[in-house]
């Protein structure tokens, strides 16, 4: 039976988003993002938007029962299945998330902290249909609309370059120490982020099918 819970973990700029957005398609999951559904409060200007919005502007995390009390509903309702990206992010996340759902499988992302930094100082991000490219591989030189839908292309404001150094110490200190967590349940597969874009997928394809 192919896996359904799926978590995806790993630094910022590995390739969560851009796996999942492929992900979904193959496999009929779910899409729940952390990091997209609280762009869109912040955006609406939502109470949650507007209380979230200083934490993301400085790259720390936003509480965790914030976070678990925003994304619970949607798990519970993915009856076919979901994917989760940017979610579980601190050991506290993974326990609250542990007493509602299960979680077939994991797959970590890794990148080390200098591609981290080229690769979210180059990502730019569709307005209008969410499409990531990033100025080094796949968006011409001065390009600033969407191949998809002819959106517009813009730059998160924390993937400015002194955001992006805390996101990073961020992450080993408060999500990294999530594989150890997993990989005690056993369902953690990891995935070198540097290879390219494809070829991560079609592991990741392997994986779930397995
Ligand atoms: P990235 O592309 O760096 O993985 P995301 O889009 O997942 O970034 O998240 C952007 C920001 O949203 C984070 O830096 C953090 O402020 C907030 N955020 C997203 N998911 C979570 C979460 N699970 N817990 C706390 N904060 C989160
Ligand atoms: P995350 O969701 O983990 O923060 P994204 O999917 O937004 O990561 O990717 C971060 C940046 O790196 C984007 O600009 C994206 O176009 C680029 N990117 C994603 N996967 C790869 C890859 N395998 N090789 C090179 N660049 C990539
Ligand atoms: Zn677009």
């Amino acid at each position: 039976m192919a896996l359904r819970h799926v978590v995806l973990l790993g630094p910022p700029g590995a390739g969560k988003g851009t796996q999942a957005k492929q992900i979904i398609n193959e496999l009929g999951l779910v899409h729940l993002s952390t990091g997209d559904i609280l762009r869109d409060e912040v955006s609406r200007e939502t109470e949650l938007g507007k209380t979230a919005k200083g934490f993301m502007d400085r790259g720390d995390l936003v509480p965790d029962q914030l976070i678990i009390d925003m994304i619970r509903g949607r798990i519970e309702a993915a009856d076919q299945g979901f994917l989760l990206d940017g979610f579980p992010r601190t050991t506290a996340q993974a326990e609250a998330l542990a007493a509602f759902a299960t979680i077939d499988v994991v797959l970590n992302i890794g990148l080390a902290r200098e591609e981290v930094v080229r690769r979210l100082a180059g990502r730019r991000v569709c307005r209008d249909c969410g499409a990531i490219y990033n100025l080094t591989f796949n968006l011409a030189e001065g390009e600033t609309t969407c191949a998809k839908c002819g959106g517009e292309l813009y730059q998160r404001d924390d993937d400015k370059t002194e955001v992006i150094a805390n996101r990073y110490d961020i992450y080993e200190r408060s999500t990294a120490p999530l594989i150890e967590y997993y990989t005690r349940q056993g369902v953690v597969r990891t995935l070198d982020g540097a290879a390219g874009s494809e070829n991560v997928f079609s592991e990741i394809l392997e994986l779930l099918s397995a």
